[in-house]
């Protein structure tokens, strides 16, 4: 059978491909510490639907009352989905509210009633340290995918890369652990981004309950529609927005993150999906706190810090701008866009540090406690030295010491770091512009700006989305302080206008998302007017710091190595074909064969799909520079051959009963992913191995193809936007020439400096 042409292939070494411009062709092997390398560690899903001889005839059988059923169960889940996402939300705000209060209230006594620094100093090590070694210690020991923000997981995860352990309810409890432990001991590290990674868990884990519920009885043919990875990833978009709806308070700025940020493939129908989940979500977190805020001993300030609006509302008749700012908000758009790009730079520079110098836990563990203690030092020692009194303020929650200060005034300093993330932000929006001096507000800035940079990296769940915030707010305030002095008619009495821009800029610098951050902007003021300035304000932003380099997320992604596939294909590409970087040696399987044959292409490949081929090849011509394999039947995985063999299904032919057994075989093969499992040596009786198989009724028949002229580019939106792993190549006569995977496409990545020098070829280190 001369179709198949199958070789032990080398997983990491196939074509790299000649390049005939300023793009580089990076090494899948993982080279140390660079953004330029592909990672083989990481597999692909495969978002395009799973159709077969099994599947047409499940929806014959099933007819239109298993469809509206599948559809009423649909609609359950993702109802499931954003109840469970603002629960968690509410759990971890409530512990992290109380374990702050208890914190906050201890030091505010050592240092106003026992007067004594050293005491004072202690306490604040250890409600830093403590819950810093066991937001640490959970993630190092137990589940150390939790760490970080999550979020650059999970724009990988909808983009089409499967991320070990990412749906894991351990990880999820950890990441819980972690973010309040970060929130407790007060490092520069926030929970906003982390509940989106939870709400993306959340939906993961709810949907994989809802099929186990499901597994017998007749609910099964119900879910069984929904059992594959794109219902998944839709359920798990729809988490990252409930995430973040509850979190700022924003559905439609959720909603469109997910979009923004995550999502490759968008409709309108899973537009619905993702905003109805959003907008329970931030109802159902909003209630639930308000309940829990009502048996509050404080009723007064809880109704202030729990408004529906998570910025606490811009009072309409101050917050006005004329035309002759816009250049203002250019020159605020363009600081924070270096801002933002200086501290990717940063960041980028440590994480090499922290790879090649800080390995081990325990390493690993002295860091964050060396931070926590760093923390604690600075945050008391600003408040010491910097000992500037302000009068107090009717406004002001009763979070400050009086220190040094006269009676009836209280430690500036002291009001940023007795207070919440949250409290802060508000503060820094809606105090008038005596509030704070300059001097403070430029101390709190750099020293959060160095914590936020220390804290990002360690071993623990921290998001930078509230600290980037803060750090914006303080240089936005101070500007409203200066334009004040100089022309007070401009903000009048308010400079919350400059902190909401300064803010929005930062932000918009370091993470480069701009019409959803707008939005998240809006509604979390409630305050439709600012629009066009805060559009102004993060497009420069945007622009700004990508002159520089990366966002914070696509340079977490790329220094992993994980095979993304970006928004757009990489420009100076429509010259390079298909045939320049496919892999022109195919292993393809007859569509009829022995079972013996079968195992031994298993055995001696390590490839995750095969195209199907005619078991005669009458028409195969070899042209000149490539050899072809046969007429293309259609395609199968590795997952689902091994599931045919291991449970015999070739033994009996297809009929209705037996066919419901195979399809949920055959299906949970595709989305269940095991890496031993999967690669193991079969084994069959030699008896067993003259028996013929006919793959047709479980290969996929009508699978996506490009043609051997066709243009990287277009190959590459291809496998974006409909989320593929793989893709046949063909010639004239419909015979596989070639076989491309998103890694073949992962390895096309614009090098800038190739790009700026116009080099031909770039060999990346
Ligand atoms: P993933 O693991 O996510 O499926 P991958 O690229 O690692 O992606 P493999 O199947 O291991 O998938 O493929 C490795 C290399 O082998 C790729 O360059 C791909 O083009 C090539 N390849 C994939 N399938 C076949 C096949 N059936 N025959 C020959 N080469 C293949």
């Amino acid at each position: 059978m001369s179709g198949v042409g199958c070789m032990n292939h080398n997983r990491e070494g196939s074509n790299l491909s000649t390049t005939s411009n300023a793009l580089a062709a990076v090494n899948s092997k993982p080279r140390s510490h660079s953004i330029n390398y592909v990672s083989s560690d990481y597999e692909s899903l495969d978002y395009d639907h799973y159709e077969s001889e099994l599947t047409v005839r499940e929806e014959k059988l099933n007819g239109y009352k298993t469809v509206v059923a599948t559809n009423v169960i649909r609609w359950l889940i993702y109802f499931s989905i954003a109840i469970c996402t603002a629960a968690v939300g509410i759990f971890i705000d409530t512990i992290i509210e109380y374990l702050c209060n208890w914190k906050f209230q201890s030091i505010r006594n050592c240092i106003d009633v026992k007067h004594s620094t050293m005491e004072c100093l202690i306490i604040w090590i250890l409600f830093t340290v403590i819950p810093t070694i066991i937001g640490c210690c959970v993630v190092l020991f137990m589940e150390p995918s939790a760490a970080g923000s999550g979020i650059p997981f999970v724009i990988s995860y909808l983009n089409g890369v499967r991320i070990p352990r990412m749906t894991a309810v351990r990880c999820l409890l950890v990441k819980v652990i972690s973010v309040i432990c970060v929130c407790a001991a007060g490092l520069g590290g926030g929970k906003e981004g982390p509940l989106i990674h939870i709400g993306a868990m959340v939906g993961g884990s709810v949907v994989e309950a809802w099929w186990k519920g499901f597994r017998s009885g007749p609910g099964r043919k119900i879910i069984g529609p929904l059992q594959n990875d794109q219902e998944r990833r839709d359920m798990m978009a729809a988490g990252a927005a409930a995430g973040l709806s509850a979190a700022f308070g924003s559905p439609v700025g959720g909603t469109l993150m997910s979009l923004e940020e995550g999502t490759s493939f968008w409709s309108s129908s899973l537009m619905w999906k993702v905003f109805f989940c959003a907008a329970i979500a931030f109802p159902t977190y909003n209630a639930g706190k308000n309940i829990l805020y009502t048996n509050n001993t404080n009723p007064s300030e809880s109704v202030h810090s729990k408004s529906i609006y998570f910025f606490g509302k811009f009072n309409e008749n101050t917050i006005y701008f004329s035309y002759s700012e816009f250049p203002i908000f250019i020159i605020f758009g363009i600081f924070g866009g270096v801002l933002g790009a200086l501290f990717v730079n940063i960041n980028y520079r440590l994480s090499i540090f922290r790879m090649k110098h800080i390995i081990s836990n325990r390493k690993k563990l002295l860091e964050s406690v060396f931070v926590a203690v760093f923390v604690a030092i600075v945050n008391l020692t600003t408040m010491i030295l910097l000992n500037n009194c302000q009068k107090k303020l009717e406004i002001s929650s009763f979070n400050v010491v009086q220190m040094f200060c006269p009676a009836g005034s209280y430690n500036e300093i002291s009001s940023f770091w007795l207070h919440t993330q949250e409290e802060n932000i508000r503060s820094l929006f809606h105090y008038p512009i005596e509030a704070y001096s300059i001097f403070s507000l430029l101390v709190y800035c750099v020293t959060y700006f160095i914590l936020t940079e220390l804290t990002v990296g360690l071993n623990m769940s921290a998001g930078l989305f509230l600290p980037s915030l803060l750090i914006g707010a303080a240089w936005g305030r101070i500007a409203s302080k200066v334009i004040h002095y100089y022309s007070p008619g401009i903000i009048g009495n308010d400079p919350g206008k400059y902190a909401l821009l300064g803010a929005a800029a930062q932000l918009g610098g370091i993470v480069r998302a701009t019409i959803s951050l707008t939005v998240v902007f809006i509604e979390a003021t409630g305050n439709v007017q600012f629009l066009l300035p805060l559009m102004i304000t993060l497009f420069t932003a945007k622009w700004t710091g990508d002159f520089f380099t990366d966002g914070i997320y696509e340079m977490q992604i790329k220094l992993s190595g994980v095979p993304i596939l970006i928004s757009e294909p990489p420009p100076l590409t429509s010259d390079i074909t298909t045939e320049d970087f496919m892999s022109d040696t195919v292993c393809a399987i007859p569509h009829i064969l022995m079972v013996g044959k079968l195992v031994d292409i298993l055995n001696t490949t390590k490839h995750n799909g095969f195209p199907v081929v005619a078991s005669k090849v009458c028409y195969c011509r070899t042209t000149i520079e490539h050899k072809c394999y046969g007429l293309l039947k259609g395609f199968i995985l590795r997952s689902q051959l091994n599931v045919i063999l291991e449970h015999n299904l070739y033994l009996s032919p297809l009929h209705d009963e037996n066919y419901y057994t195979k399809l949920e075989l055959i299906r949970k093969s595709t989305f269940i992913c095991d890496d031993t499992l999967l690669f193991q040596k079969l084994k069959v009786k030699e008896d067993e191995r003259s028996i013929v198989i006919d793959l047709r009724p479980y290969m996929n028949s009508a699978p996506y193809i490009v043609r051997l002229e066709t243009s990287l580019s277009r190959t590459f939106r291809l496998f974006r936007t409909l989320g593929l792993r793989h893709i046949v190549v063909i010639n004239n006569t419909n015979e596989v020439v070639g076989i491309i995977t998103r890694k073949d496409l992962a390895k096309f990545r614009l090098w800038r400096k190739a790009a700026t020098m116009g080099l031909k070829e770039v060999n990346v280190y």
